[in-house]
């Protein structure tokens, strides 16, 4: 499970399809080759089947045919005379043998001989003269003969001629019906190979239709004791040896007088579906044996397995190809989507998934990313505006929008060691405004804060750009000059303390004066800080207020020079 887990999607996908379709197609075949295999054999077995009954129909007509004629002939007027004057020995059987010979007999070319047999068993006349005198009351079918006609069990001569002998009752035609010998007429039986290709039937006149034996099929007729009588098989007929089987539906005919229909090994080994029919024609028992090769008889399923693997290639090709193009669909996309994360990470939100020709769920999700990417850079832009806004805030002072105190020592210190390092000094001034209590006192704190406001717009107006001004305390300002000189510092100082002290103000109808003290100090190289420079400037401011105010005094690092502002 751990490892199926670390498959990528693809393989995972493979495996799914591969499961979902192979595995039920196989057990669909399964099922199917197991239903068409059943069928299949009980269809040849119904077959084969109807083969061996419909050659058991043949014999028995072919039979029926030669008894008829047999019977026909027994009827002869002549013979019954003959007989009668034979048996009260008015007459030789000369007569008799003459009348047989000359006889034109149907179904001449089977008909070998014919015998007349008296009541005792004895051949009295014969259309062979040798056999005259025979005693046949020992025969099966002299006996039968007696009362009935009757079918001799075939012979074979040693050539392989199959003789068989046909005995009919020679019957009085006189009220007593007595039987006055038996007619018994030889015939060659090799004739009923005939039967095995309908031959026969159709020479005997008798309407049948011929089943064509389908391929790798082959009938036989044995004896019960498993003796070969004829076959469809050329090959058995022609090397002209007599056959014996011994198989399986053989043993189960001689021994429980049982037929068979199923699979077995056949004569030569070879397995065979096949079905075996006991067929017994007055006393002549014998076995119709009708197989079929099991390759042939199943060469259909055969065909069709191959036809369903070529399908089963075919079809996990399909598998892999569709999953290949899955994947590619589901994991394009998904990739894109994991990369753009990776970029969303690390801060940055400017991105944009090009857009998915799917209309499905990913291509939903693609927009979706994108919306977030675009609503997440939006916050950003808010929150970075909104964190400008507190910076800027947390460095300015509120009422005069100057820079604060913190601001200045943190700016300032940056200042000083950059001063320090390319060896261009600052200047600072430190301004405070005179009597600024009064101010406040006479006209109120608002009108302090319009002060401070109005001090702060006229310092800012006076000064470089480059300068950094901000509000030191409440009514007290600091100035950072970059690059400046105690002269250059001076000059501005000045100026700024006279354009202040010239500046009316006016605030709620009342207009007043206001001057400033202002302390300078310049850098020293050994000050890396903005204090030690802002602690200097402030003692030269003190010393600006204590000469009197509205002046400017500067922090020498022996004197400090102070002066009135003109
Ligand atoms: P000096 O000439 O010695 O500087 O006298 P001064 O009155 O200006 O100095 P002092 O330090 O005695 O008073 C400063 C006053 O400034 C005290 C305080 O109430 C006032 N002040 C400080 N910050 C503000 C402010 O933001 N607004 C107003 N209206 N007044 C302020
Ligand atoms: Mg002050
Ligand atoms: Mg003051």
């Amino acid at each position: 499970m751990k490892r199926i887990k670390n498959f990528s999607l693809r393989v995972k996908l493979t495996i799914s399809l591969l499961l979902v379709a192979i595995f039920p197609l196989l057990l669909l075949s399964k099922l199917f080759f197991i239903g068409s295999e059943d069928a299949l054999r009980k269809i040849t077995l119904a077959q084969l089947s109807m083969s061996a009954e419909y050659k058991v129909g043949e014999i028995h007509l072919f039979l029926e045919t030669l008894k008829t004629n047999t019977t026909d002939f027994s009827s002869d007027g002549f013979i019954k005379n003959e007989l009668i004057k034979i048996t009260n020995k008015l007459s030789s059987a000369q007569h008799l043998n003459d009348h047989l010979r000359q006889n034109k007999l149907p179904t001449k070319s089977n008909l070998m001989f014919i015998d007349v047999v008296n009541t005792q068993g004895l051949i009295i006349a014969s259309t062979l003269a040798s056999r005259i005198g025979k005693d046949l009351s020992e025969k099966l079918y002299y006996q039968k003969g007696l009362s009935q006609s009757y079918v001799a069990k075939f012979i074979h001569y040693p050539n392989l001629q199959l003789l068989g002998a046909v005995a009919s009752p020679i019957i009085s035609n006189d009220k007593t019906q007595l039987t006055l010998g038996v007619l018994v007429n030889h015939y060659r039986m090799n004739k009923i190979q005939d039967l095995f290709s309908g031959e026969l039937l159709h020479s005997l006149g008798a309407k049948s239709e011929h089943r064509i034996l389908s391929a790798g099929e082959s009938i036989y007729m044995l004896t019960i004791e498993g003796r070969g009588i004829t076959t469809s098989e050329k090959s058995l007929i022609d090397n002209q040896h007599s056959f014996n089987f011994d198989t399986h539906p053989i043993k189960q005919a001689r021994q429980f007088n049982k037929e068979s229909q199923g699979i077995w090994k056949n004569h030569l080994s070879k397995s065979v579906l096949g079905v075996s029919i006991i067929a017994e024609i007055d006393g002549l028992k014998f076995i119709l044996l009708a197989e079929q090769e099991i390759e042939q008889a199943f060469q259909l399923i055969n065909t069709l397995k191959q036809q369903f693997y070529l399908l089963l290639i075919f079809t996990v090709m399909v598998i892999i190809i569709l999953s290949s193009l899955l994947s590619y669909f589901i994991v394009k996309p998904l990739k894109k989507v994991i990369d753009s994360l990776d970029i969303i990470a690390s801060g940055e939100f400017d991105i944009d998934i090009k857009q998915i020709s799917q209309h499905d769920e990913l291509e939903n999700l693609v927009n979706k990313f994108n919306n977030m990417a675009k609503n997440l850079k939006e916050m950003k832009n808010v929150s970075d505006h909104k964190n400008k806004q507190l910076l800027e805030l947390s460095i300015r002072d509120h009422l005069t929008g100057l820079f604060n105190h913190r601001h200045l020592i943190e700016h300032g210190d940056i200042r000083v060691l950059e001063a320090n390092r390319n060896g261009m000094m600052l200047g600072l001034l430190m301004i405070d405004i005179d009597h600024f209590k009064r101010v406040n006192d006479r006209y109120g704190h608002p009108c302090g804060d319009y002060v401070i406001t109005e001090i702060a717009l006229l310092l800012k107006g006076n000064l470089r750009s480059i300068d950094i001004l901000a509000r030191y305390g409440g009514e007290e300002f600091a100035v950072i000059m970059p690059n400046t000189t105690i002269v250059k510092a001076k000059i501005v100082a000045d100026k700024i303390c006279k354009k202040i002290q010239e500046h009316k103000f006016n605030y709620e109808q009342e207009q007043f004066e206001i001057t400033v003290s202002i302390g300078i100090a310049i850098q020293q190289k050994s000050e890396n800080k903005i204090m030690e420079i802002i602690k200097r400037a402030d003692q030269a401011l003190y010393q600006s207020k204590n000469n009197g105010r509205n002046q400017v005094s500067v922090d020498l690092p022996i004197s400090r020079e102070t002066h009135l502002c003109h």
